[in-house]
């Protein structure tokens, strides 16, 4: 039977408000296996509530192209989906927030409130409305939006289970409001609507640099609240001067690297308010949205196990190293007793927590107690940790769980087979993105950055979309990201970059590898879910992006020089982390190198993006670009013999031409291959190269007839290595392969960064791909798994493997299994979806929807 297993609406399957006139809807279909009688498709169609009803062409995505909506409405879609004899449905419900209408509420703060210390954040903001329900109420929603981290307070209630809100923009063009569903939480008669605000990411203190006031002198607040009454009658209570204010409060402190200080004796109700003032916010966009972001919430808690106390102080194990917050469930206070909770990574040789790595964050929690039994977890800040200490008096029971916070993301894949350090690695990639993927995609979740590089997701976002739905997460981060991009087409190399911009911009550099993202982000989540929209929206910021890197190529040179993209190595980050050389000047160093085939695999990459655009002049125009770069890394670079000229040998340096196809001279490839291989059996099959060769290695290889190195790579577990990390005990992935000494002690860092070793860095989990592709075998033939091959490459000391992958057609899903001198497989083809298996001797197979199962013999 066919069934319909879900319906979204720009990528939620969830009621959804929105400011949007184009929203796109998604389907899928399921259907038992087993079934052996399966009804053909016809057709699929949208009918909306107001009357518009869409076709959806070919493909499975949709694009509202109906009359424009109403402001604050209520809509319904429903999916018809036709199928011989019988005719499906679903149906998804949405509203309107504002659209473009103005709001009636005004932006309002605390003017008597001047905030002028640097380095630190602002006093916490706490604005008051009472409510008086005096009749049953249809339906009530507020909607609200900060300058600031907000959370809305209704009685004793915190509103709704998401963190962070109104989350990480460009807040000077792209700020979100959220909507919050009071119908059931307002009470007969008198009730008092708080709003909670710290600086945040907009005013508080952000970046290493610890600057603050980004956006905003101080925090303020905007916000409606729309009741609609049983009887028919509507009221709107607006933000205005009539609100109240306090910067008194529980929370005597909170940042997001800080932490967070909270007195319990502190009442919202026991603090004096005065009336609000009304702000005028010099950087705010005209044009204020619905939230387009996957909300931060709780995905998982964990009981920390004690390991240790030392007199006052209990050291506790999370078991993994993951992002959140810490819940303290206490008892028998006295009141007025402090509970300190420091976080960290990894132990030190004392077996204390190590706070050093985490710079000038500060990530505690202080917590002064009331009489009796409490609870609290913090509300503005998370922290990035696998063990926590908490530091009471005796007398005091503090019972810890601990909080995972991510962004809402589905999972969407399995994966697991006979090698269990690659189970675990596997885990840990999946570990550091649920704790990188907070509101944005940030680079670590602990020390005093957590912001959003460029480079990192860039590298990870292939990965990314294998295991998570990941589409509207990035979508939201790639708007920011067109409106971060400079005049000259490159772009800060953190998003949202909050003025920071290392390196230097002079004016305005463009970043290789970093930059990249534009083209890379986008192009990954196209072939993940076959929308070709994404291309197109992004088209203009990738065509930016080129022309600045072809730009800062030319004018360092002449002729052939062009092409050879060598700005001072300071202003680009180069072979980044590369463990070969241990010295960020030296990484930095390789960056003509790295400059050049970044500049050649965008303009190949962007070439191919214009042509399924049927942008068929700029196709060429790129293609000739990438021909003269590749040609001028190869004869520059190379010698005949395909070996990098002079002492500059790196792994990194052969991987990226090879990986970009950038060389032309068959012997020139091979000798390039040949000198790779042999840097790697030198190497004793340990990595050495940095963020732009990292994901690209063993794919390299594996394409070039040498799986067998591939292998011996991956399963490496000297240091530097992917195994090495999970030989340590790893339980996430670190952002550098040699970070952590055996012993489980963090190494010293003497590179020239500081002390930069973070242990949750996804960067180098990119290596995911590897093991989806190559050994569970499961390859992108066309966009949106529409088609796909199944080819499980061989290798190692790997018997079987297993996984699933749920795509837009339904669920894929791989079992095999290697034997002495045989080889079988089950595969499960989704409905409508079509998958050529290709078995380990070579056979070929085109597989229709259903069960297989296939077997050939393995001859050594
Ligand atoms: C971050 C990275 C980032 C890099 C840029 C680091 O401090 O943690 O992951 O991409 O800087 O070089």
């Amino acid at each position: 039977m066919v069934r319909i297993d879900s319906l979204s609406i720009n990528g939620v399957s969830h009621h959804l408000l929105l400011d949007d006139n184009h929203p796109s809807f998604a389907y899928r279909l399921g259907v038992d296996l087993d079934d052996q009688l399966v009804l053909a498709y016809q057709r699929a169609r949208l009918v909306f509530s107001n009357g518009y009803t869409q076709d959806f062409d070919s493909s499975f995505e949709l694009t509202y192209n109906g009359p424009e909506f109403a402001p604050l409405t209520d809509y319904e879609a429903t999916l018809e989906v036709k199928l011989d004899n019988e005719t499906l449905t679903k149906t998804i419900s949405f509203s309107t927030g504002f659209m473009s209408n103005k709001w009636k509420g005004e932006w309002i703060s605390d003017a008597s409130y001047e905030f002028v210390e640097k380095k630190v954040s602002p006093k916490v903001m706490t604005f008051h409305k009472g409510i008086n329900v005096d009749k049953k109420i249809k339906k009530a929603i507020a909607y609200c939006t900060a300058m600031g981290i907000y959370f809305l307070k209704l009685n004793d209630k915190k509103v709704g289970d998401a963190y962070l809100a109104p989350g990480f923009t460009t807040y000077t063009k792209n700020l979100q409001y959220q909507g919050y569903d009071l119908t059931s939480l307002l009470k007969e008669g008198n009730n008092d609507l708080y709003v909670v605000v710290s600086g945040g990411w907009a005013v508080g203190s952000f970046v290493f640099s610890r600057g603050n006031r980004y956006y905003a002198d101080r925090q303020a607040i905007l916000g409606e609240i729309h009741i609609e009454y049983e009887d028919g009658s509507k009221e709107v209570i607006a933000t205005s001067k009539e609100w109240d204010v306090t910067t008194e409060g529980p929370y005597l402190l909170a940042d997001i690297y800080d932490g967070e200080t909270f007195d319990n004796n502190v009442s919202l109700t026991n603090v004096s308010y005065h009336k609000a003032s009304i702000e005028t916010l010099k950087k705010v966009p005209s044009w204020i949205h619905a939230d387009i972001s996957c909300p931060v919430k709780v995905y998982k808690t964990i009981e920390p196990k004690l390991m240790r106390k030392d007199g006052n102080v209990s050291i506790y194990d999370l078991g993994e190293n993951l992002a959140g917050i810490v819940h303290l469930d206490i008892s028998k206070a006295e009141g007025n007793e402090k509970i300190i909770v420091h976080h960290a990574e990894v132990l030190t040789e004392e077996g204390k927590l190590n706070l050093s790595l985490l710079r000038s964050a500060k990530a505690t929690i202080t917590y002064i107690t009331s009489k009796g039994k409490q609870e609290y977890s913090p509300e503005f800040t998370y922290m990035g940790c696998r063990y926590i200490s908490i530091e009471a008096p005796e007398t005091v029971k503090v019972k810890p769980t601990y909080l995972c916070l991510t962004s809402e993301i589905d999972e969407i894949s399995t994966f697991e087979c006979s090698n269990e350090m690659l189970n675990r690695l596997e885990k840990n990639i999946r570990n550091s993105a649920r704790s990188n993927f907070v509101d944005i995609p940030t680079d670590c979740p602990q020390r005093d950055e957590r912001m959003g590089w460029t480079g990192d997701i860039s590298i990870f976002a292939k990965t990314a979309c294998f295991t998570y739905d990941i589409r509207r997460f990035l979508e939201k981060w790639l708007y920011d990201m067109r409106f971060e991009q400079n005049k000259g087409g490159g772009f800060p190399n953190t998003i949202p970059s909050h003025c920071y911009d290392f390196p230097v911009t002079m004016p305005k550099m463009a970043v290789d590898h970093w930059g990249d993202a534009i083209l890379n982000v986008p192009y990954d989540l196209y072939m993940a879910y076959g929308d070709k929209e994404i291309l197109r929206t992004n088209y203009e910021a990738m065509k930016g992006y080129v022309k600045a890197c072809a730009f800062w190529a030319k004018i360092w040179g002449v002729g052939k020089y062009r092409y050879i993209w060598h700005t001072p190595a300071m202003l680009h980050f180069g072979d980044w982390v590369a463990p070969d050389v241990d010295k960020m000047s030296a990484w930095q160093g390789r960056s003509k190198f790295t400059a050049t085939a970044s500049l050649a695999y965008c303009a190949s990459l962007l070439s191919k993006i214009a042509s399924l655009l049927g942008e068929t002049e700029d196709s060429k125009k790129y293609e000739e670009l990438a021909k003269k770069v590749g040609d001028a890394y190869s004869s520059i670079f190379l010698d005949k013999e395909g070996k990098l000229k002079g002492k500059d040998e790196f792994q990194t340096g052969y991987v990226l031409p090879l990986s970009y196809k950038m060389i032309e001279s068959p012997r020139q490839k091979e000798g390039a291959l040949k000198n790779l291989v042999r840097m790697i059996e030198k190497n004793n099959y340990r990595i050495g190269t940095g963020f732009p060769g990292t994901p690209r290695i063993l794919d390299v290889l594996a394409d070039n007839g040498y799986i067998d190195v591939a292998y011996k790579m991956l399963l490496c577990t000297d240091k530097p290595s992917w195994l090495y990390n999970v030989k340590c005990g790893g339980t996430s992935i670190w952002e550098k392969f040699d970070g952590m000494n055996e012993d489980g002690i963090a190494r010293k860092s003497e590179d020239g960064t500081g002390e930069m070793i973070s242990f949750n860095h996804y960067a180098s989990g990119s290596v995911g791909s590897f093991l989806y592709e190559r050994i569970l075998g499961i390859r992108i033939v066309e966009p949106g798994y529409r088609k796909f091959m199944v080819k499980p490459e061989l290798g190692g000391d790997i018997t079987h493997a297993s996984g699933k992958k749920l795509t837009r057609f339904g669920e894929i899903s791989v079992s095999w299994k290697k034997e002495e001198d045989s080889f079988s497989i089950d595969v499960e083809v989704p409905y409508l979806a079509d998958c050529t298996l290709v078995l380990p001797n070579g056979e070929k197979y085109e597989l229709a929807f259903g069960k297989h199962h296939y077997g050939c013999p393995i001859y050594k």
